[in-house]
């Protein structure tokens, strides 16, 4: 293995370790998405080779360019950013999850483009914006409870979990809030929708708090490939 390859297997090993010791005693193991945006092929591949299974991406045609050079790749992707409606028939193939669903309209998209490709529904999160911050996408806490009911009527899709982006710059009392808030409101429209398993919440600055709340998915970047090429 390459000294990149290297580096990588033990950023790894350290952010396994840490969701670990922050994993609450009852809980099953995260999920560990890593988040190779903006890095190569190679990236996704000493990944790989370190036993990772998941992959996100916010760009579709990036997702597509990795999996188009890495052929032996034995992988998930997940599609962690906004979904351009034109682009459902090729997302609906090649993605196992979306993270970012906040409305109907898309969602019906990637739907039909699932049943048209014979494929099973899709399983989503839907995006939820905690902090009613202008600049993000995500369904505000109050649209949850009518977002998931379209979304129940959609053939093609299954809501399976929330999904969570909070501020930048909260200390770790802000980060703990907001991923309870996220619990939460699992809990509260888990009576309505008992498939709303999952919990994807916990990035490169706040995965510990995340798990601590009782993250199911953690989408990590930064912390195993480094800083993001400009
Ligand atoms: C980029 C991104 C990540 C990973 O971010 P890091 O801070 O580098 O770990 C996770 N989730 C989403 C939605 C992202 O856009």
């Amino acid at each position: 293995m390459d000294a990149d390859g290297q580096r990588i297997e033990r950023r790894i090993e350290q952010a396994r370790a840490k969701i670990a010791a922050a994993r609450p005693d009852s809980a099953p193991s995260p999920l560990l998405i890593a988040v190779a945006k903006r890095h190569g092929a190679g990236a996704v591949a000493a990944a790989s080779r370190c036993g990772i299974k998941d992959f996100g991406e916010n760009y579709l045609q990036e997702a597509q360019a990795k999996d188009a050079a890495l052929p032996a790749l034995d992988c998930r992707w997940h599609m962690l950013g906004p979904l351009q409606s034109n682009k459902a028939a090729a997302a609906a193939r090649l993605f196992s999850w979306v993270h970012s669903i906040d409305r109907a309209k898309t969602a019906r998209r990637l739907g039909q483009a699932r049943l048209d490709a014979g494929l099973d529904p899709m399983p989503c999160c839907v995006q939820v914006n905690l902090g009613a911050e202008a600049t993000k996408a995500g369904v505000p806490p109050a649209g949850l409870g009518e977002l998931l009911a379209e979304l129940a009527a959609i053939d093609g899709v299954e809501a399976r979990g929330l999904m969570c982006l909070p501020e930048a710059g909260l200390d770790p009392d802000g980060q703990r809030r907001r991923f309870g808030e996220l619990a939460a409101l699992r809990a509260e429209h888990r009576i309505a929708h008992p498939q709303l398993e999952e919990l994807s919440m916990g990035m490169s600055a706040d995965y510990e708090q995340a798990v601590r709340q009782g993250a199911t998915m953690v989408r990590l970047g930064t912390v195993l490939f480094g800083p993001r090429p400009a």
